[in-house]
């Protein structure tokens, strides 16, 4: 068994057979050559210095060749949904940002609008006072003419 052999803890545990009788969990395998198959290996397995302890033993049988492409297959399948599902998760995020931006600028839009339609309110305003003002004063100035024209 290479040093490459990673594990998860299960809480299941077992003692040492060996000289050690030291607790050893049950771990599961994730090589290639026994994917998810669940062995002992005593704590001191791979230890460099000094206290070393050679106790391995598989927990479950031999895999087959057919389940070992089958967990094989399983766990691949599992990393691209994995990966699409962050993909996905990131482009909702992308598109919530978007969104909030969106309703940012509709409300400048909005803001703008009310401006423009106030200022045209002004403008037509402005307009119906100067023509009021031309139409009085163009009054006044035929009937001081006429009055002028009588008393000449
Ligand atoms: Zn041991």
């Amino acid at each position: 068994m290479s040093s490459s052999e990673s594990s998860n803890f299960r809480h299941e545990w077992e003692s040492c057979l060996y000289d050690c009788g030291d607790p050893t969990p049950l771990r599961v395998s994730t090589t290639p050559e026994n994917p998810e198959r669940r062995f002992y290996r005593c704590g001191w397995f791979d230890n460099t210095l000094g206290r070393k302890c050679n106790f391995f033993v598989w927990y479950d049988p031999p895999l087959t060749g057919r389940t070992r492409h089958v967990i094989l297959r399983l766990k691949e399948e599992n990393t691209s949904l994995c990966s699409e599902l962050e993909q996905s998760f990131m482009q909702q995020t992308r598109l919530l940002e978007e969104d909030e931006k969106l309703k940012i600028q509709v409300k400048m839009l909005e803001t703008e609008g009310r401006n423009m339609r106030m200022s045209v309110v002004e403008r037509d305003r402005a307009r119906y006072f100067m023509l009021l003002f031309l139409v009085i004063a163009g009054s006044l100035y035929f009937f001081l003419s006429w009055i002028m024209s009588l008393a000449a």
